[in-house]
């Protein structure tokens, strides 16, 4: 019995909602209209509607085995929704009382499956086609009351409207439930998925915009926010830039191997982060290269700045006692509009000046060259 149970539920849970829904309310639906069939039966209320609650019952268990058996959805969605519509309420409705009976409970019903089943096919259609019906049978009730038949006793059109009200009220609160709890299912996978993709997304921008050996920006990011600073810097506070070069580099890497270069550069990196606010852009732009952006910032406080990195460097103790680092620098400030590539020129020909003058150096492109100099 668990194994019946348990495949049923297997099966029921790989369909869709609304397969599920169908298969569920067609079950349902069975029932009911059996019941309903001998209810009628025994509540005398004639042939046509014992016959007509028996036919759809039968109708309704061939639906089940459609949806359920075959796995089938628009045949017994459609068939069963058109056949409820155009035959059996309306019977109902002409031969178990009319409006006050237990009819429009079904009405009401039945519109509303109409809405949840066929939300993906043609449910203007069979909506459209519910109205007409519903209003027709509405003017021949009011114009032609003797064409209703009504049950005979006050005892009789009790139970059917108390019987049918609790059972579709049932039914109703039951497929609303399923359906909420995939509403939230699917809402709850989404926000999950959205915030893993936002999650991967920020990883992947991250990687995108860093240099992987020193952590710092990469030249493409650098360069990028350069721009962003210059085209914002509509107030013309200034800006100060400062190309970095490490000395005699590559002497480093061919005495003491590539693996000590990398430390080297990882451990300078660290010293520029350090040494720069973090309202400071630093990121590496070739190499040994690295480019600083200091917003708001003029030349005298970026060029202290830069003097203050390059003597902590100088005094920097390394695991090879003969290993001597050294930086050079070469700083620019501009407070009006100049073109990337200009700003970026007039640092490197400062970087220059530097280097050809002896390294370990900081130089203005300015003319007013600052004397902090090497005096080691
Ligand atoms: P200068 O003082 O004129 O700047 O001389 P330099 O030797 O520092 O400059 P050069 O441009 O001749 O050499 C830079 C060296 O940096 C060459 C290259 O092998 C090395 N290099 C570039 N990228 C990396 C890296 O990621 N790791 C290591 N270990 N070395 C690198
Ligand atoms: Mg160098
Ligand atoms: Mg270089």
């Amino acid at each position: 019995m668990k194994n019946v149970k348990n495949n049923i539920k297997r099966t029921v849970s790989e369909l869709s909602l609304e397969s599920r829904i169908l298969i569920i309310t067609s079950l349902v639906g069975m029932l009911f209209s059996f019941t309903s069939a001998i209810g009628n039966y025994l509540l005398d209320a004639g042939i046509v509607p014992t016959l007509a609650t028996l036919f759809m019952g039968l109708l309704t268990l061939y639906f089940f085995y459609l949806a359920y058996f075959k796995k089938k959805y628009i045949l017994p969605a459609y068939g069963a929704l058109f056949l409820l519509t155009l035959i059996f309420i309306p019977l109902l409705w002409i031969y178990n009382g009319g409006l006050s009976s237990s009819v429009p409970f079904f009405y009401l019903f039945i519109t509303g499956l109409s809405a949840i089943l066929l939300n993906k096919l043609r449910y203007k259609l069979i909506l459209g086609i519910q109205i007409v019906v519903l209003i027709t049978l509405l003017i021949i009730e009011f114009y032609y009351p003797d064409l209703i038949i009504k049950y005979h006793s006050e005892t009789a059109v009790f139970i059917d409207k108390a019987v049918s009200l609790v059972l579709i009220s049932f039914i109703m609160f039951i497929m609303i439930i399923k359906i909420m709890k995939e509403y939230h299912r699917t809402i709850d996978k989404l926000r999950f998925a959205q915030e893993k993709l936002k999650k991967s997304n920020d990883v992947l921008y991250q990687a995108s915009i860093t240099d992987d050996l020193t952590g710092l920006y990469n030249r493409r990011h650098i360069i990028k926010l350069l721009s962003g600073l210059i085209e914002r810097d509509r107030q013309q506070k200034g800006i100060s830039i400062v190309m970095m070069d490490i000395d005699h580099f590559k002497k480093i890497n061919d005495t003491y191997g590539h693996k000590v270069g990398d430390l080297v550069l990882t451990k300078i990196s660290a010293s520029i982060r350090e040494h720069f606010r973090n309202t400071d852009f630093i990121g590496r732009i070739g190499g040994e290269e690295f480019l600083i952006l200091m917003p708001d910032t003029k030349l005298e406080v970026a060029f202290n700045r830069t003097e203050n990195i390059r003597k902590y460097i100088e005094g920097l103790k390394w695991d090879y006692v003969q290993l001597h680092v050294t930086i050079s620098g070469g700083v620019y400030d501009f407070s009006e509009y100049e073109s990337c590539d200009t700003v970026l020129n007039k640092a490197d020909i400062a970087l220059y000046q530097a280097k050809s003058s002896g390294r370990n150096l900081i130089k203005s492109y300015h003319e007013r060259i600052f004397q902090y100099t090497n005096l080691s």
